[in-house]
This record gives structure tokens, sequence and C-alpha cells, in this order.
């Protein structure tokens, strides 16, 4: 039992931005598969949004977790996405939609997406705040939220605003826990602060922490058998606040690792903890671009540029690991094609300058 809520088992999410594919599509019969193995494993958090997986990842929920098991059996946390809605109008229309989407009558939890400074204007002006209070007061809701990427000082001031927020997901793992730019530690102490339990988001951070360079995996030693994923995970459960972990997992393998390590009661110890922090400085040293992958940026591209995967070429490179840059382009566009019209960095969760980036990814390897 989740000592916060209830109704939540454990504090292991099934993260649904990422899902086993099969090419373009949802290979629905492996993420039913994972779906039915995350039940029996004593777990029934399930986290999706409208975007996620170019708006395939809510009807793929309802083929595989709400057509097929009762509504009590799980819990079910979606999102409500600032490039969705443009009025007050839109928002209620938006909501039945993703309703009928992940196929159920109600939300258990449902958040204000990808909040940040430049997109608290919006969710005030289109009343988000009061809306989706009114929906939890028509049953249709049963806990509001926020997921937040931006600085401490915007959290506190969001949360003071608004009280009601009873959640707060964040972005929260060891390589960002002092970074400047995402602050998860800073942002973690302020819901401390305003007494809200902390959804984690990205505690593998896209992957990254999966698959470490040697060097890295090294200094995890003192954590004995665990997977440098496992070792992530339970980085963040070693913090009393953190009422939920989602990961995002593209296999049966994944999760079997991911089920294991959530496994072991308790936090990391001293030494277990200053190992990941040593891991951490290895990596932070590297300077990698930080693009979790999440692909929020890719279907607005005019140009069709698979940014994410080009970051993942320059990353790799400088790592020295095997890239091919033809690959990742084949029908798509090349970084030298970007128009710079700045659609993808009004939408980027970690606020990258993408433009500037791929101006130097062309560099590198055109
Ligand atoms: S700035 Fe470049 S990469 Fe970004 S959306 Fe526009 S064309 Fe695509
Ligand atoms: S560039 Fe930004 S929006 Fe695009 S995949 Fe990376 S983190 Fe996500």
């Amino acid at each position: 039992m989740n000592t916060l809520f209830p109704e939540v088992k454990g504090r292991f999410g099934f993260g649904c931005m990422r899902l086993p594919m099969a090419g373009e599509e949802v290979d629905l019969d492996h993420f039913a598969a994972m779906t039915d193995r995350f039940l029996a494993g004593g777990f029934n958090y399930f986290d999706t949004a409208h975007g996620y997986i170019s708006e395939k990842s809510e009807t793929a929920i309802r083929a595989c977790l709400t057509s097929r098991h009762p509504r009590e059996s799980y819990i079910l946390t979606d999102k409500l996405s600032g490039n969705y809605f443009e009025t007050q109008a839109d928002i209620r229309p938006l909501f039945e939609r993703q309703l009928a989407a992940c196929g159920v009558e109600y939300f258990d939890f449902y958040l204000l997406h990808a909040m940040s400074a430049s997109r608290y204007g919006q969710y005030t002006d289109c009343r988000a705040f009061q809306i989706v209070q009114e929906l939890k007061a028509e049953g249709k809701i049963r806990h509001v939220g926020m997921s937040f990427h931006d600085t401490a000082d915007v959290l506190d001031r969001i949360l003071t605003d608004h009280p009601e927020l009873e959640v707060v997901q964040l972005q929260f793992n060891y390589l960002d826990f002092d970074d400047p730019r995402v602050q998860s530690r800073a942002c973690y102490e302020v819901c401390v602060k305003h007494n809200k339990p902390v959804i984690v988001m990205e505690p593998v951070k896209g992957g990254k922490l999966a698959d470490l360079p040697p060097a890295a995996r090294a200094e995890l030693e003192p954590l004995g058998g665990l997977s440098p994923a496992g070792a992530a995970l339970r980085f963040c459960a070693s913090f009393p606040n953190v009422c939920m972990i989602l990961s995002g997992m593209g296999s049966m393998d994944m999760m079997e690792d991911n089920l294991s390590a959530m496994s072991i009661p308790g936090p990391l110890g001293e030494e277990e903890m200053a190992a990941v922090f040593r891991a951490r400085d290895v990596l932070a040293a590297q300077k990698a671009i930080p693009c979790t992958g999440c692909r929020y940026c890719v279907d607005g591209c005019p140009a069709s540029i698979p940014i994410p995967e080009l970051f993942a070429c320059v990353n790799d490179r400088a790592q020295g690991r095997a890239v091919s840059y033809q690959a990742a382009v084949e029908g798509r566009g090349r970084a030298s094609q970007c128009v710079k019209c700045g659609k993808c960095e009004e939408i980027c969760p970690q606020h990258l300058e993408i433009r500037s980036l791929l101006a130097r990814t062309a560099q590198i390897f055109e």
C-alpha cells in the first residue's frame, strides 16, 4: 500500500510515454503481457498523456489495460497538456476525448502537464486550475496535481498560489539532482515545504542511467548486483516524500529488472549513496546533451527532423560508441535542414536550445 494514497499499491508506476514498439506502432501483445505482469507483481499505477507516443499511448492503454481488467484493479493518471488547448472552451472536450481514448469514466489522477513559468499564464488565463476542480467535484477526477519542468522558485510560486494541488510530478534522478537547470533536489525540497507528495518522472533519465559508460558503472560496484537502472530507481526510492516512481519500460526484461530493484525494501545506505554520486560525477563530466528522448518535439517539426535520435548520435560519438548518422536521418530531415522555426524549443520540457544544438550536430556529421 502507498501510505499517501491508500488506493495506490506500492511506489512503482508504469510510465506509458515509452512502451514496447513494433515499428511505429505499440506492440499491443507485448504491452498486454507487461500490464498483466505489472499487476501480478503487486503494483497498479499507470501514467499517460494525450500526446505520448504520437497519441497512441492512451488507446494502447484502452486495448491492453482498461478493456481487460476491472476498473478498481488499476490507478490511471492522465494529463491536461497545454499544446492541446488554446481557450477555456477547448478543455472539457479534450478531457472527454481523453476519457474515451482510455476507455474509462474517470481518472484517478489528472495533472496539469509540463507546468513552467511560460505555461503558467496559459493555464491561468484558460481557467485550467478551476476547470479541473470542477471535474473533480463531478467525480471525473479523483486527485488533481501538476507535472513540473522549471526552477524551484517557479514551483514555490505556483504551489503558493495553488495549495489545492495534491501532488507534484517532478523530473528527479541522480544526474539531475543538483543540475542548475533541472534542480531536482531544490524542487523536491519545495514540495516538502508545501507538504506535497512527489511523483518521480525520468528516474532513469530517458534510459541514460540504464546504459552507463564503464567508468560510471564501476562506481556502482558497492550496490552489489543491482543493475544501473535498478540503482537509479532505488536512489529515488530513498527519499521519503517520494510517493511514486514512474518507469517507462520498453520490454518485459526491463520490467523484470525494475520489479526486482523495487522489491528491495528501505533506502540506499550512506556508502551506496556516495557511490551513486560518484557515478553522477563521471557522467556530468561528459557534458552530454541532456535530451531525455521524450519526443515531444518531433511531431510538430516541419522539417521532420528526428531530434532525439540526432542528439543520441552526438552523445554516443562523444562516448566513443559506434554511430550511424545516415541511418538516423534515413527518410527524415537532416540537422542542417532545420528551418529554425523554434516550435521544438517551445515544447521541450528540458528547455534545450535545439536550434543551436542541431547546428552543432550538422557541423559534426554533415
Ligand atoms: S526549429 Fe528546426 S528542429 Fe525545431 S521544429 Fe523548427 S525546423 Fe524542426
Ligand atoms: S529535445 Fe527536448 S522535447 Fe525533444 S526529445 Fe529531447 S528532451 Fe524531449
